[in-house]
C-alpha cells in the first residue's frame, strides 16, 4: 500500500472523494517531489500529480504512480479540467494551509459539479505515524545533531558569544551534510528566561546556565533537541530548577507509550513542575511532533486531542523560565514504541559543567 493508497482510504470518513493537496511537505510525502511548486489531485484510481515546465523532469525521476502534468501558466488553472464529466465530486482541500485568495479562485476555476470541501489534515494525519525510512532518517539527523553540539561542548562555551556559538553550531551540522531544522536558541543567564530566545552579541559568562535548543535537517527529516549547561557553580535556586526540570523531564518521558493521550503526558510534567510551585513559569506545551517538518503532530499539550501511537515521533520539552534569573529547558526526541520511548537524543541530561 502506498502513502496515497491510505489517503484513498481516508477520504469517505473525511466526507471527500477526492483530494487536493498544495502544500508542498505533503506533496513531497506522498511522491518524494523536493521542488517547490506542485499540486495533487488524489483519489481511488486518480493519481494527478500537476506542476510547472521548470519541475517536469524533475518530477519524471522522483515520482512514480502519478501522471505528470505540465500546469498552464496560471498554475492553478490545470484545475479547470480533468475532472469527471457526469458525476458530482466533493473535492476535499487542505483549509488549513491555503489561502483564503487561493480558495477563491480554485473555486472560480473548477467546474460546475465539483465542490470544494475542508478536509482537516489527512496527510498530517498519515505524516505522525513514521516508517522505518523515515525514523531512520530522523536517528541519523538527530546523531549528526549531536555530534555537531558535542564538537562546540569540546570549545567551551565561557567567553564566546551566544551569536557565535549558535552559528558554529550551524555550521558544524552544514559541514556534516545536514542544514539547522530550525534558527538555532543559544540562550545564557537572565535570556535563558525567554524560551524562543534570539541568540545574542552578548558573552557567555562563568557560572550560568546556557540554554541550547538546535536540530539538524537530513534528507528532508529533521531533529530537535535542547540541553541546558551550567558554565560553572551555580547558585542553589539554579540548581534546584534544573534538578526539578531534570525530574519533570524524565516522568513525563516515561509516560510516552502507545495509546497515551498527549494531554496526559503534558500533565504528568505540569503537575511535578506546579507542585514546587513554578506552574507559571512553564508556559508553552511539552512537546510536539517531529518529521518532516520540525513541528507537526501529534501534541503534547493542555490543549492535545491526540493520541500516541506506535511510530510517532515527539519531543519531550518541559521548561522552567523565572524571570530575571535564568531557564532550564530539557528537550529529547523520542519514538513511542510498545515497552517504552526510544530516544534519539544521546547526549547526557544531568546537570553537566561546561567552561
Ligand atoms: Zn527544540
Ligand atoms: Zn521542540
Amino acid at each position: 500500500m502506498t502513502r496515497a493508497d491510505r489517503i484513498d482510504a481516508r477520504l469517505q470518513a473525511a466526507g471527500a472523494d477526492l483530494l487536493l493537496v498544495t502544500d508542498l511537505v505533503n506533496v513531497r510525502y506522498l511522491t518524494g517531489f523536493t521542488g517547490s511548486n506542485a499540486m495533487l489531485v488524489v483519489g481511488p484510481g486518480l493519481r494527478r500529480f500537476i506542476t510547472d515546465f521548470r519541475y517536469v523532469e524533475q518530477a519524471g525521476s522522483q515520482v512514480a504512480g502519478f501522471t505528470v502534468e505540465r500546469a498552464p501558466q496560471e498554475f492553478l488553472a490545470a484545475l479547470r479540467e480533468g475532472w469527471a464529466e457526469d458525476a458530482e465530486i466533493r473535492l476535499g482541500f487542505e483549509d488549513h494551509r491555503v489561502t483564503v485568495r487561493q480558495h477563491h479562485r480554485i473555486g472560480e476555476l473548477l467546474p460546475e459539479q465539483v465542490d470544494l470541501v475542508a478536509e482537516g489534515g489527512m496527510v498530517e494525519a498519515e505524516r505522525m505515524v513514521k516508517d522505518d525510512g523515515e525514523l531512520a532518517a530522523i536517528r541519523a539527523a538527530a546523531a549528526l545533531a549531536d555530534e555537531a553540539l558535542t564538537e562546540q561542548l569540546e570549545r567551551g562555551l565561557t567567553g564566546r558569544t551566544e551569536r557565535e556559538v549558535a552559528f558554529a553550531l550551524e555550521e558544524g551540522m552544514r559541514r556534516r551534510g545536514a542544514e539547522p531544522s530550525f534558527s538555532s536558541i543559544v540562550a545564557s543567564g537572565p535570556h535563558g528566561a525567554l524560551p524562543h530566545a534570539t541568540p545574542r552579541d552578548a558573552l557567555i559568562e562563568a557560572g550560568v546556565l546556557v540554554t541550547i535548543d538546535w536540530g539538524a535537517k537530513l534528507d528532508g527529516y529533521c531533529s530537535d533537541c535542547t540541553r541546558t549547561y551550567a558554565t560553572g557553580d551555580l547558585p542553589d535556586k539554579l540548581r534546584a530548577v534544573y534538578e526539578l526540570v531534570e525530574r519533570a523531564q524524565a516522568a513525563a518521558l516515561a509516560a510516552v507509550q502507545p495509546g497515551a493521550e498527549g494531554r496526559a503526558v503534558d500533565a504528568v510534567a505540569r503537575d511535578i513542575i506546579g507542585a514546587a510551585g513554578h506552574a507559571e513559569h512553564f508556559g508553552h506545551g511539552l512537546g510536539h511532533g517531529v518529521g518532516l517538518e520540525v513541528h507537526e503532530g501529534p501534541r503534547l499539550a493542555v490543549t492535545s486531542t491526540d493520541t500516541l501511537a506506535a511510530g510517532n515521533v515527539v519531543t519531550v520539552e518541559p521548561g522552567v523560565y523565572v524571570p530575571g534569573l535564568g531557564g532550564v529547558r530539557i528537550e529529547d526526541l523520542a519514538v513511542v514504541a510498545e515497552g517504552g520511548p526510544q530516544v534519539l537524543s544521546s547526549l547526557p541530561k544531568g546537570l553537566t559543567v561546561v567552561r
